[in-house]
């Protein structure tokens, strides 16, 4: 009973070792990232489906001072941008938003989503111009 112990090579059964991986392929679908993002309001606290289209919340208006022209320095600000005043342009409503951290002026344009009655809230506003 003095066997060498370098004769214990069992490895024979690679046959069955791919029973048990039936659905590999359905794990491509779930590479597809989408884009689009949920988030929570910062400003009523309502969560709002993102759909590509906007970054506002369709309730207040509000929304967060990241997505700004490209080249503008206060990218990563993160302050709340408030509406402050609204118009409309060529049959289409726009909002101006204003950041609350940094004073950054940007206009909106709105979404079939948007709250109506708030955006008319906002006419009349006076429009802050660019410094
Ligand atoms: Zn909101
Ligand atoms: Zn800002």
């Amino acid at each position: 009973m003095t066997e060498p112990e370098s004769t214990n090579t069992g490895n024979t059964n690679t046959g069955n070792s791919d029973t048990g991986s039936r659905d590999a392929g359905s794990t491509d679908a779930a590479r597809f990232t989408r884009r689009v993002e949920d988030f929570r309001c910062a400003h009523c606290d309502r969560p709002v489906r993102g759909n590509g289209y906007t970054n506002h919340c369709p309730y207040c208006l509000h929304s967060k001072h990241v997505d700004i022209n490209p080249g503008d320095r206060a990218a990563n600000c993160g302050g709340l941008m408030a509406p402050v005043a609204a118009g409309i342009e060529r049959d289409k409503y726009f909002v101006v938003q204003q950041c609350e951290r940094c004073g950054h002026l940007r206009r909106n344009k709105t979404v079939a989503a948007d709250d109506r009655a708030v955006i008319l809230g906002y006419f009349g506003r006076p429009i802050p111009s660019r410094r």
